[in-house]
């Protein structure tokens, strides 16, 4: 029962405990950065001392580490099912991957965002100017999900059209599980509505990678963004990989060398210009010296899940979200929050209130008494977990923990999330422990 597949960095944390004693570490935030796979640390560490700088050497080590950088590259599109015209970006993270994304828009843009949005795919659009962007209102079920977005595309055509403007370009971003419900999203179903209406759509994957296969071609998404940190690759990468068209007509995101081919000065003095060519490849946007120990953290990381293959690991937590589920539904002061009901398919991660309680102490009483790990507050998705709370979305969110009076409405909530490696006695000790 407690076979793990994949084994993970950190199980011999000792936590000491207010009660006495000390207790293995249960890490149960996997949503917001899963450990590090074994597999990944051993790859790192046998990589690291040959270390060498990428694109910008004739020397043994610096081709070593160019051959890994351009190989991650390659092992992150066959994870991603890529098709052959398709760009893997390497950036810091999903947030990184959305913000260059919005950057790379072109002038005029709709984009189209659901408000239960995380922060990072429901910001960096309004960043831009000359992009409008369209807030469609929380669905309670994925079929109105797809109904919400089909009512708004086919609305914005039809506006478009009486304007006689001709039609601009559009962008849906979607999020396929959420870090809130950890519910699914019908991307496959959003994806169909979004491309019938001419619109374009990227995946929010920060979620969904570490659970689910993410198949481009099948998914039939543009773009996906992911974080290597919820991946089992915490080394500070993550990818923004699809269509090359308008990441190969955009501003490189970030200026400097590696992106730029050729550049000379019009002017040698005084007032004068810089005449730059950019590279159209992958390079246009990774300017300076790439992370190369993060990108090569994330193919391993792919390598690893899908040699261990997703369908045990989903298996497995599906066990553990049962076990889970089913503890938190003997506490008669436990409500679970949803979007989409319980049947909705979801992944291991699974938000809550108790009534009575402030989130915040009982997140800490869990850390403090028990040794487990979870997070507590509004999890940068504020208008949804307001919605989910029984507030109005348009209430403003803080970051950090609200203090309620024990009784009063929850502000914040309390979130366990598990994947590879997570033991049965963690899950249980959890449900022990909120009982
Ligand atoms: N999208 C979702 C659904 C997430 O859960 C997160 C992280 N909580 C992000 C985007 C942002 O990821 P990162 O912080 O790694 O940029």
């Amino acid at each position: 029962a407690t076979h793990t597949p994949l084994p993970v960095l950190g199980r011999d944390v000792l936590v000491p405990l207010v009660t006495g004693g000390e207790v293995d570490y249960a890490a149960l935030d996997y949503a917001a950065s899963a450990p590090a796979l074994q597999r990944v640390w051993d790859d790192i560490a046998a990589y690291a001392p040959y270390y060498g700088s990428v694109h910008r050497g004739a020397g043994y080590l610096s081709q070593l580490s160019t051959d890994l950088f351009e190989n991650s590259r390659k092992e992150v599109a066959a994870f991603l099912g890529c098709r052959p015209d398709d760009q893997v970006v390497f950036t810091r993270a999903t947030t990184d991957s959305l913000n260059l994304l919005a950057a790379a828009l072109p002038q005029g843009t709709r984009v189209f965002v659901f408000e239960t949005e995380h922060h990072a795919s429901l910001l960096p659009w309004q960043q831009r100017d000359g992009i409008e962007v369209g807030y469609l209102s929380a669905p309670r079920s994925p079929r109105q999900a797809v109904e919400t977005l089909e009512r708004a595309l086919a609305a914005w055509r039809a506006d478009d059209q009486e304007a006689d403007t001709g039609a601009g370009a559009a962008l849906v971003c979607v999020t396929g599980a959420s870090n809130v419900t950890g519910e699914l999203w019908p991307v496959r179903e959003l994806a169909e509505v979004a491309h019938a209406h001419g619109a374009r759509i990227v995946l929010d994957a920060a979620q969904l990678a570490p659970h689910h296969p993410v198949d481009i071609a099948a998914l039939d998404v543009d773009w996906v963004a992911f974080s290597g940190h919820k991946l089992y690759a915490p080394f500070g990468a993550g990818v923004l990989a699809g269509r090359a068209d308008w990441l190969r007509a955009a501003r490189p995101y970030l200026a400097g060398g590696g992106a730029s081919r050729k550049v000379a000065l019009s002017v040698r003095e005084g007032v004068g210009g810089v005449e730059v060519e950019w590279h159209t490849t992958e390079a246009r946007h990774e300017a300076g010296s790439p992370n190369v120990i993060g990108a090569y953290a994330i193919a391993s990381a792919c390598k690893a899940l899908t040699e261990a293959g997703f369908e045990s690991l989903v298996a497995r937590e599906r066990r553990l979200i049962a076990k889970v589920r089913e503890g938190l539904a003997e506490v008669d002061e436990v409500r679970v929050l949803s979007l989409f009901g319980d049947d909705a398919p979801r992944v291991g991660v699974i938000s809550f209130v108790v009534e009575g309680w402030n989130s915040s102490h009982f997140a800490a009483a869990l850390s403090a008494e028990y040794g487990i790990g979870v997070r507590d507050g509004l999890f940068c998705a504020h208008p949804l977990v307001r919605t989910l709370l029984g507030g109005e979305p348009g209430e403003a969110g803080e970051c950090g923990a609200p203090e309620t009076a024990p009784g009063e409405r929850s502000l914040n909530a309390i979130r366990v999330s598990f994947g590879a490696g997570t033991p049965d006695e963690h899950v249980e000790r959890f449900v022990g422990a909120v009982k």
